[in-house]
């Protein structure tokens, strides 16, 4: 489960960085191609070399017209292209481009001061004297040098740029590639994982079918137990425990002592059978929640009361003493009256049973805010504090071995708590090994009628 946890968000902490580095390398890429279009179209290399052209057509067109074979028209048209190349060479955007390059640009500047010059004397050419047309033929052979150069040099850097340009576009090709196999790879892990996944997910649903119908098998058998236990057990015992209570009171005539004391025998023994099935009978229905209260509004310290009474003749049997600890007057609680009775006598029979001879149980009965708590104390042999829970289950018992001193069924604690709980209270343990226990039953505080009652006791 944790593995797979993890491989997700390795897997997608791996996409992300992924897909970051490529929308990065996309960025780049496209910036390059924008540069090496710009770079293409604007062509640096070629308006140089067409300056330099153009220089030498209109030197080739002075000569020309200095052999008589040009007219004066033509001649300036020359010029004119000459220097309109002139002007797209040192254009800002063409100037901009030029300039990335690290090479002397003077050459074109000189050109241009020069048709800057000479302007006057070509408009005016035809007045010119043979020996003036010589030297303005020379002043334009002198550009020719510098101006060649400056082309090779503006080729030679070009190219440069080209070689870079190239080897960004194969190092991002590269790149691409080595991400596109990335993904690739990322995609596929995602694959997996999904089919991981679904497995998984298809595994889970058969266990869960799986345990839905063992939990459905187990139902119909306990439902079946029950029944048994009922009609086959409950049944014969009750007629059993009568035949048993009749000849123990004399009804069949007075018994030899013997045969007194092994009916006595019996019936106590039928009578915790009883119990026993009772509460097996119960314990379903009081954990599931489903016990039908009578409620009604009361007075509890009444039945805590009632329940000392009650209890008073077990306990004097083992030499306990049961005594009132201070009874709140009016603690009013919606409750079952029978079944908080039985609550109240199972927490005094257990505090009976776990205590020693001359041993003392206090009860008392208290209201804080809106809570009733009702403390049942004893002076016993404690709970050790890793079972403090436990005996909250069915059957536990601390001493669960086959000699122990006292007797019972495990059952009642589990009894006694889904009884309380279904009231809207809480059941409390506090405990000392070798000094006391302290079982708390905290009850809703009802003032008035109504008032913490529960849908299920409401329309019971
Ligand atoms: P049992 O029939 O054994 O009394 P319960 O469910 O009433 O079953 O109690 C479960 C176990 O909790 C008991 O077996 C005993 O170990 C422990 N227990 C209950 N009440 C007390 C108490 N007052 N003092 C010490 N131990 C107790």
């Amino acid at each position: 489960m944790k593995r797979m946890y993890f491989l997700r968000i390795a897997v997608t902490v791996g996409v992300f960085i992924i897909t970051a580095i490529t929308a990065v390398s996309l960025v780049n890429l496209t910036g390059l191609v924008s540069d090496i279009r710009t770079s293409e179209r604007s062509k640096p290399a070629w308006i140089v070399s067409r300056v330099e052209f153009d220089l030498l057509r209109f030197q080739r067109a002075l000569a020309a017209y200095r052999m008589g074979e040009l007219s004066e028209e033509e001649l300036s048209l020359r010029f004119d292209i000459l220097w309109s190349r002139l002007d797209v060479a040192t254009s800002a955007t063409t100037g901009e481009l030029l300039s990335e390059f690290d090479i002397d640009l003077s050459p074109i500047q000189r050109t241009l001061d020069t048709l800057k010059q000479q302007e006057d004397d070509i408009l005016s050419i035809g007045e010119a004297s043979p020996a003036e047309l010589d030297e303005t033929i020379a002043t334009f052979n002198a550009l020719e040098e510098p101006l060649r150069d400056l082309t090779l040099e503006t080729l030679e850097a070009t190219s440069q740029q080209s070689q870079r340009y190239r080897e960004r576009l194969l190092n991002v090709a590269q790149k691409s590639a080595l991400l596109t196999g990335l993904l690739v790879v990322v995609l596929m892990l995602c694959v997996v994982l999904v089919g991981l996944e679904a497995r998984r997910h298809r595994r889970v649903s058969m266990e869960t079918f799986r345990l839905l119908k063992a939990s459905r098998a187990a139902a119909e058998a306990k439902a079946q137990f029950i029944s048994v236990v009922n009609h086959e057990l409950r049944t014969p015992l009750t007629s059993i425990k009568g035949s048993l209570g009749l000849l123990r009171g004399g009804a069949a005539g007075e018994l030899q002592p013997d045969a007194q004391r092994l009916i006595e025998m019996a019936y106590t023994n039928s009578e915790s059978l009883s119990a026993l099935i009772n509460d097996l009978l119960e314990i379903d229905r009081a954990e599931a929640g489903q016990l039908a209260l009578k409620r009604e509004r009361l007075d509890v310290s009444e039945l805590v009361r009632d329940a000392i009474e009650a209890n008073a003749n077990y306990a004097a049997k083992q030499d306990i003493t049961i005594r009132e600890g201070g009874l709140e007057r009016n603690l009013l609680a919606n409750v079952d009256r029978q079944r908080l009775g039985q609550v109240l006598a199972n927490l005094l029979s257990n505090a009976v049973k776990f205590s020693e001879p001359h041993g003392e149980v206090t009860v008392t009965a208290t209201r804080s805010d809106d809570a009733i708590r009702i403390a049942v104390r004893d002076t016993g042999i404690g709970i050790p504090d890793d079972k403090m829970q436990a005996i909250f289950e069915r059957f536990h018992q601390v001493d669960s071995s086959a000699h122990r001193k006292r007797g019972g069924t495990g059952l009642g604690l589990s009894i006694t708590k889904a009884i309380v709980e279904q009231h809207g209270g809480t059941l409390e343990v506090t405990s000392t090994l070798g000094v006391g226990s302290t079982f708390t039953i905290v009850l809703p505080f009802a003032p008035t009628v109504g008032v913490g009652q529960s849908g299920l006791a409401a329309a019971a």
